[in-house]
């Protein structure tokens, strides 16, 4: 069972590689740990996920506003985010060949063991507990701080360190005012955000699941103040069924995922209640999106006096939040795992339409014959206006069928030579591999229709 889903996670890195999707970051100079590069299929298939994301919370919604914030800001908000202090993850080195990792992953520190030290195993008295802690090979577990520090201008002193954002979400709390200033919202409401962040993951892998460098879509919904759990609870239970409503929407296969509500003892130093929505990643279940009533915290680290009012002459506090958040590599990632299919000697990406990179591809049946690629330009040129459209001329109508399910494009269009006679074209839907006779005048609003 294990190696076949090793297999799969190969296979689909390996597809995403040949077909343009994501290539390994720095490639020509050997690579660099952990980082990956979207190619011209994978950059579309992520720009999709990221737009549907904001027509759906920002743009479809009265309630939520977005901003985009600077990376790099001010070192007083990671002071008082408490990210500074805490942001951490414990470190352990293994004493045999210094490799450091994460030490609240059993699991990583048993593969490691096993793969470079198995004679240690034999030595150790009693499986997979002693793993977890020290004395098995490993040094005491330090904190390490994620955080990316750097520079700000030419002179590197501690004065002028500055650190890239581990999250997104501090800069909806830092403009709460300017935000409520200018739009007049009124509670409850959402600020939204896209933008990348940064960690320096001790134990980055798994393909694009944890980078050092990746992207986050997060929301802050501020709410009233609570003033029984059940008021908090409301907000909070709606967001998870927006969550899974999203994951639907972008074909997650929601079967494969399930919730983990966090343990009081291991929750975040600023939340009440978090909800990890893990997804049976072929490398195991692992977290896809989180979900975490942050109170008052941030707020209240951030604003001395209280932010926001009622009514004019009300009185004045700090509102609640909610934060449901999403990673968008790992959003690719679950999509892609969950388009993925092999169908008899084909490869199959049973991508939504509305996610997929290209929504059709259109094909003259031969190259050289000026006639079909002159009509097919026509198409192509038409439909380009509407839809992201492929062109493919290369090979045998076959073989480009195979290209373009491989890549999850949900029509194929071919123009032969009867095209020229009834004005038609032949349209293969990639999931019934069914093909269709449609009047080249009726293409456009047959594809709308499809891809609806
Ligand atoms: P993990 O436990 O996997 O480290 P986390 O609980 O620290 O994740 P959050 O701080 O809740 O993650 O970040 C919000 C979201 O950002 C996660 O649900 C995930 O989708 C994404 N994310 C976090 N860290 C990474 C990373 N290193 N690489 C890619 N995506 C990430």
């Amino acid at each position: 069972m294990e190696n076949k889903n090793e297999n799969t996670m190969d296979k689909i890195i390996s597809l995403c590689k040949r077909r343009g999707f994501v290539f390994p970051g720095s490639e020509i100079y050997g690579g660099f740990a952990n980082s990956w590069d979207y190619g011209p299929v994978g950059v579309e298939l992520k720009n999709n996920i990221k737009q549907l994301w904001w027509k759906r919370f920002v743009k479809q919604r009265d309630d939520i506003v977005g901003i985009d914030a600077a990376l790099i800001m001010n070192p007083k908000v990671w002071e008082a985010s408490g990210h500074l202090a805490t942001f951490s993850d414990p470190l352990v080195e293994c004493i045999k060949c210094h490799e450091r990792f994460r030490s609240d992953d059993p699991n990583i520190l048993f593969d490691h063991v096993s793969n470079k030290h198995p004679e240690t195993i034999a030595k150790t008295k009693d499986g997979e507990t002693q793993i977890s802690g020290t004395g098995f090979g490993f040094t005491e577990p330090k904190q390490f701080n994620l955080m990316f520090k750097t520079f700000i201008g030419p002179a590197e002193e501690q004065a002028n360190v500055a650190y890239f954002r581990p999250e997104t979400a501090q800069a909806m709390f830092v403009d709460f005012k300017n935000v409520l200033q200018t739009t007049r919202k009124k509670l409850p409401f959402g600020i939204a955000q896209i933008g990348k962040a940064f960690r320096n993951e001790i134990t980055p892998g798994n393909f694009i699941f944890r980078t050092r460098e990746f992207e986050q879509m997060e929301i802050e919904y501020f709410i009233p103040k609570p003033s029984r759990d059940e008021d908090w609870q409301g907000f909070f239970d709606k967001w998870v069924e927006e969550m899974y409503g999203w994951m639907e929407t972008v074909g997650i296969d929601t079967n494969k995922v399930s919730n983990l509500e966090v343990p009081k003892d291991e929750l975040a130093h600023y939340s009440k209640r978090t909800i990890d929505f893990e997804y049976e990643f072929p490398f195991g279940k692992k977290e896809l999106y989180g979900l975490a009533y942050r109170t008052d915290f941030d707020l209240k680290n951030h604003f001395k006096e209280a932010p926001y009012k009622e009514e004019e002459d009300g009185e004045a506090f700090w509102p609640h939040v909610i934060e449901p958040t999403w990673g968008v590599d790992r959003t690719v990632l679950a999509v892609l795992c969950s388009a993925y299919k092999e169908e008899g000697d084909r490869v199959v990406l049973k991508l939504d339409p509305k996610v997929a990179p290209y929504k059709v591809a259109v094909f003259p049946l031969l190259k050289n014959k000026p006639e079909l690629v002159e009509k097919a330009r026509e198409i192509y040129n038409d439909l380009k206006k509407d839809f992201t459209t492929a062109w493919d001329d290369r090979g045998n109508v076959g073989k480009r069928y195979y290209a373009q399910d491989e890549i999850g494009t949900p029509f194929c269009v071919t123009v032969d030579f009867d095209s020229l006679n009834d004005n038609a074209v032949t349209v293969r839907d990639r999931d019934t591999m069914k093909q269709e006779r449609i009047k080249i005048s009726a293409l456009r609003d047959y594809l709308k229709e499809k891809l609806k």
